[in-house]
């Protein structure tokens, strides 16, 4: 019985490993899954739902977050801790990533 189970498992367990490689090729590993989910909603709590860039904060009305965001990337060196998160507009993060794209493009 649990080898014949364990035979079943095994073609999706090789497609999702290789899948994972090809997915993230950056050299730090981004945290997924449950555990992702459980820091989103954790942050976006914290910030009231409310988007925290500078364009929002000094703003009568800030728009309201649905992404959570590191503030510095993790590719120039940003923890993945809370300190480093913030919630964002799906605007604002389109924003943000767009530059921080350009920066890593242009090697800084
Ligand atoms: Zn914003």
């Amino acid at each position: 019985m649990a080898m014949a189970k364990l035979t079943m498992l095994k073609p999706r367990v090789a497609t999702v490993s290789t899948q994972r490689a090809r997915t993230f090729t950056t050299e730090t590993v981004r945290i997924t899954g449950s555990r992702l989910q459980a820091i989103r909603e954790r942050i976006l709590r914290r910030d009231n739902g409310l988007c925290q860039c500078e364009e929002c904060k000094a703003a009568p009305v800030p728009r309201l977050a649905s992404v959570v965001d590191h503030v510095v990337p993790l590719w120039e060196g940003g923890a993945e801790s809370d300190e480093n998160r913030q919630s964002l507009n799906v605007g604002c993060h389109a924003r943000k990533s767009a530059e921080e794209a350009r920066r890593r493009a242009g090697g800084r």
